[in-house]
């Protein structure tokens, strides 16, 4: 298969002048209009230059999703992308799009909308190239990611079943661009503890304390952390009582918890819902649960992998694998047993904050190596 390195090159000014248009249309994941917008706007794209059939996938309180499907061969690809951000409308007066020294700065730009272009240019030069007319591509434009994926999650494991295997484009790990071939899951907990109040002073022996309670609930709950397995929670919030001469009759905690296996999520997922009482007197209630399972690494998707290290190697880079603590929609397409191989996006730094970048300098061998392993796949 011959590199298709000098195709991009030709057209890298394009790209980026498309990225930058990109990235200027703002789209938080809950202003439901700007999110439409955006995703009219790269629907748009995908009709226009691989001649993608849209399917649309509208919502009443998020961004509608949508689907582009190209070609018409026997075997599906399922590309993931997400046009929502975690950036405010107004973000760009203090964060703007601009392409400066080694790199392009602007909300979004890394987080994913990166990504979501190098799949729409992929797929374009591939179109040009007559290669891989044997494969049927789907890529799914995700407007709720950021929140969670409540409503798009049941099509994107659809639309994983059907297909052989699904390429997730968010970012990569670290300058070297590593590829994502584990997730941790993520579980999330609410801790509601009810003792009884009394005052402090006249009365302690009537009181039973919540925040005591919660004390050694909080000991407890960090015990469940297995550093050898990748497992750990945290108590991110406390909250309780009411005044300090009042012994607390209620407190409650959240909980976020990560697991790198299937395994050992029912393992702490059991132990974080069946609380020990450590007060007499006291209650403990948890809801919640596992949010994301993890994505684990399988033999299929470590076959993706390698095709897609050699095909760097021969593209003059070198494509590390790593993994991460963060969920990502590749969670769920794992979950349900499709090989998936994730972190196939920009390379740069800061998603999420202030600092959010790309680098320029990968962005012609990545678009190159991504649209080969397309062809190859
Ligand atoms: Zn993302």
């Amino acid at each position: 298969m011959p590199s298709f390195r000098a195709s991009v090159d030709r057209h890298l000014e394009g790209f980026l002048t498309d990225l930058r248009a990109f990235v200027e249309v703002e789209s938080p994941t809950a202003d439901k209009a700007a999110c439409d917008r955006a995703g009219r706007h790269l629907a748009a794209w995908f009709r226009e230059y691989v001649g993608a059939e849209i399917v649309q996938h509208p919502q009443e309180r998020w961004g509608d999703h949508f689907e582009a499907r190209i070609g018409g061969g026997r075997r599906r690809i399922l590309l993931l992308g997400h046009f929502d951000t975690v950036w405010a409308i107004g973000t760009l007066g203090r964060m703007p799009c601009r392409i400066a020294g080694d790199r392009m700065t602007g909300p979004g730009c890394f987080d994913m909308k990166y990504g979501d272009l190098q799949a729409l240019w992929a797929l374009r030069l591939l179109g040009e190239s007559g290669a891989a007319r044997d494969k049927a591509f789907v890529f799914f434009g995700n407007s709720d990611e950021e929140v969670g994926s409540p409503t798009s999650r049941p099509i994107i494991e659809r639309l994983a079943r059907e297909s052989e295997c699904v390429l997730v484009l968010e970012p990569s790990v670290g300058v070297e661009g590593a590829v994502k071939l584990w997730r941790k899951g993520v579980g999330i907990y609410h801790l509601d503890i009810d003792g009884v109040a009394s005052h402090a002073g006249a009365d302690p022996e009537k009181g039973r304390s919540a925040i005591l309670e919660l004390a050694h609930q909080v000991v407890d709950l960090h015990g469940v952390t297995d550093p050898e397995q990748g497992t750990t929670v945290n108590v991110g919030i406390v909250r309780g009582g009411t005044r300090q001469n009042v012994v607390a009759a209620h407190a409650e905690a959240e909980i976020d918890l990560r697991v790198r296996t299937a395994a050992e999520g029912r393992r702490a997922d059991e132990r974080i819902r069946n609380r020990p009482t450590f007060v007499r007197g006291t209650s403990v209630r948890v809801r919640g649960g596992l949010n994301r399972p993890p994505m684990e690494e399988t033999e299929a998707s470590r076959r993706l992998y390698t095709l897609a290290k050699r095909i760097a190697a021969e593209e003059g880079f070198d494509l590390p694998a790593s993994g991460t603590g963060g969920g990502s929609d590749g969670n769920f397409t794992a979950a349900v047993g499709v090989p998936t191989l994730d972190g196939l996006g920009a390379v740069g730094n800061g998603g999420h904050a202030d600092h959010e970048h790309i680098l320029l300098a990968p962005i012609a061998p990545r678009l190159a190596w991504f649209t080969r392993l397309l062809a190859e796949l």
